[in-house]
């Protein structure tokens, strides 16, 4: 039997779609959610990812705003620009596109963003909310990756899960998500011995690392849920995942093809993001 595809497109439509009678009530309320989106420097692909956000945003009655910076931009400057978006009343969003120069120091940047404007996830006391499993902005790659899984009615309690890679933005997140809704979870690195030996044992293995079809089939159990997060462009300009494409449609029992998977997930959890701290901002008034 050939693996189920799990269809992020689709995925994406419903949250949209989800999205939408929210968007017009608080239209009808007050005014639509706000997201600024700051792009420094002229990074091609930062570029192409901003310009699909502030698309995504127009479709969806969402205001935005894109604020291009030259990558000569002093940390100080960059701060300016943010406590004046920190205190616009419209602005429920605020999204700094990485990577950014090396002058600018991003730590301080991260820590600028009023945390309830963080549609990101990143900022540290966001990233405290979600260890300690209180409702927040949460990081848009996984949380749309567990939003794909509830829909597809994937068991996580008491599976064996393993995230390979340990990055802010995918892999720990990924694991205290998967933690939160009772997997039993391993994360792995560059680090980890036997890394297929891990992998193996995955009923849901989840890969982000950046390495073109580095995960072959020797690293998957049989029947396993495979999410592949990685996008690596190859020499012929098409996309490939981290996980060999064949393996996971020969042993997986459902996995994310590339494109099409995880890809479409992340700027719709944006949209999502975005909507909520609108929401609460409103409503809390
Ligand atoms: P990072 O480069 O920040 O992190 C990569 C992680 O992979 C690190 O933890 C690293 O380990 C680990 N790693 C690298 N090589 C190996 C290896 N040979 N064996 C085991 N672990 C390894 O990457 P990101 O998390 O930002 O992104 C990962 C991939 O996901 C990229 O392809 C990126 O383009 C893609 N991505 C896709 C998104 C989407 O919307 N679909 C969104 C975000 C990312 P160590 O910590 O030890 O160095």
């Amino acid at each position: 039997m050939s693996a189920k595809v799990l269809d992020g497109k689709s995925v994406r439509d419903q949250i949209l779609a989800e999205l939408r009678p929210r968007i017009d009530k608080l239209k009808a309320n007050h005014r639509p959610p706000g997201l600024a989106v700051i792009l420094v420097g002229n990074d091609p692909a930062s570029e192409i990812y901003v310009r699909n956000k502030i698309k995504t945003c127009g479709d969806m009655g969402i205001y935005s705003e894109k604020i291009t910076l030259p990558d000569t931009i002093s940390t100080e400057e960059l701060l300016g620009i943010i406590e004046g978006l920190n205190q616009r009343s419209e602005i429920d969003g605020i999204l700094v596109q990485t990577p950014l120069p090396k002058q600018v120091d991003k730590h301080r940047v991260l820590v600028s963003l009023l945390p309830e404007k963080d549609v990101d996830g990143f900022h540290p006391i966001n990233v405290g909310y979600l260890v300690a499993g209180i409702p927040a902005p949460r990081a848009c790659t996984p949380a749309g990756i567990m939003d794909m899984l509830r829909r597809y009615e994937i068991p996580l309690a008491g599976k064996k899960a393993v995230v390979v890679g340990r990055s802010d933005i995918v892999g720990k997140p990924m694991a205290l998500m998967l933690l939160h809704q009772n997997a039993t979870v391993t994360i792995c690195h560059s680090k980890t011995q036997d890394l297929a030996g891990e992998c193996r044992r995955a009923d849901i293995l989840v890969v982000a690392i950046g390495r073109a079809a580095f995960i072959t089939r020797d690293f998957i159990k049989p029947g396993a849920t495979v999410i592949d997060v990685g996008i690596n462009r190859k020499p012929d300009a098409k996309l490939i995942g981290d996980v060999d494409p064949d393996a996971m449609k020969e042993v997986a029992s459902a996995y994310t093809p590339v494109p099409g998977g995880v890809g479409p997930l992340t700027i719709s959890m944006l949209m999502a993001n975005t909507v909520r701290a609108a929401e609460q901002r409103l409503c809390s008034k």
